[in-house]
C-alpha cells in the first residue's frame, strides 16, 4: 500500500495560470480498479497532471528540476482538490521522481497523481465520479485540459 498524503487547497488563480503556462500542464485520466474477493471493481480514477522537463540525455530520478516541477504541479493540483476531510476522498500520491520520456514538445514529463475515491467504499462510486468532474473543472478553470496543453488567453 502506498502511504498517501492529503494537502490542503490553496493558491491565486493568476500566480497558477502561469505555472500551468510554463509547465504546459495537462491531465490524463485514467479507471481506478480494485480487486475484492477475486473481483474487479472500479472505486473512482486516477488524475495524472503532467508537466513538461527539458529533455534529459541522462535522466536522474529527481533531479532538481524534477522536484521543482512537481512542486509547481501540487499548488496546482492543490487548488482543485475539495478541503481537507470531505469524503468522497482525493488526495496527491507522493512523489516517486519518476521523469518519463515523452515525445510531446520535444521533452520529457513529471507527473503528479491524484486519487480519487474510497477502495474501502466502493458503494461510493458515483460520488468519486462527480467529484472527479468537479476537479477537472477547476483544473480547466486553471486552464488544464484533458490530453494536451493548449495555449490560453488568460
Ligand atoms: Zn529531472
Amino acid at each position: 500500500m502506498v502511504p498517501e498524503e492529503r494537502i490542503d487547497a490553496v493558491g491565486d488563480v493568476a500566480g497558477l495560470r502561469e505555472l500551468v503556462r510554463k509547465h504546459r500542464a495537462y491531465l490524463e485520466v485514467e479507471p481506478r480498479v480494485v480487486e475484492t474477493d477475486g473481483r474487479k471493481v472500479r472505486v473512482g480514477a486516477d488524475l495524472m497532471l503532467w508537466g513538461a522537463h527539458r529533455r534529459s540525455t541522462s535522466p536522474r530520478p529527481s533531479c532538481t528540476l524534477c522536484q521543482a516541477i512537481h512542486q509547481d504541479l501540487v499548488a496546482i493540483a492543490s487548488f482543485a482538490l475539495p478541503p481537507a476531510g470531505v469524503r468522497p476522498a482525493a488526495w496527491i500520491l507522493p512523489f516517486d521522481g519518476r521523469l518519463f520520456a515523452s515525445d510531446r514538445w520535444g521533452r520529457d514529463e513529471v507527473d503528479l497523481t491524484i486519487r480519487i475515491g474510497d477502495a474501502a467504499d466502493p458503494s461510493g462510486l458515483a460520488q468519486a465520479d462527480r467529484l472527479l468532474r468537479e476537479i477537472r473543472s477547476r483544473l480547466e478553470f486553471l486552464g488544464v485540459f484533458l490530453g494536451g496543453w493548449r495555449p490560453s488567453d488568460f
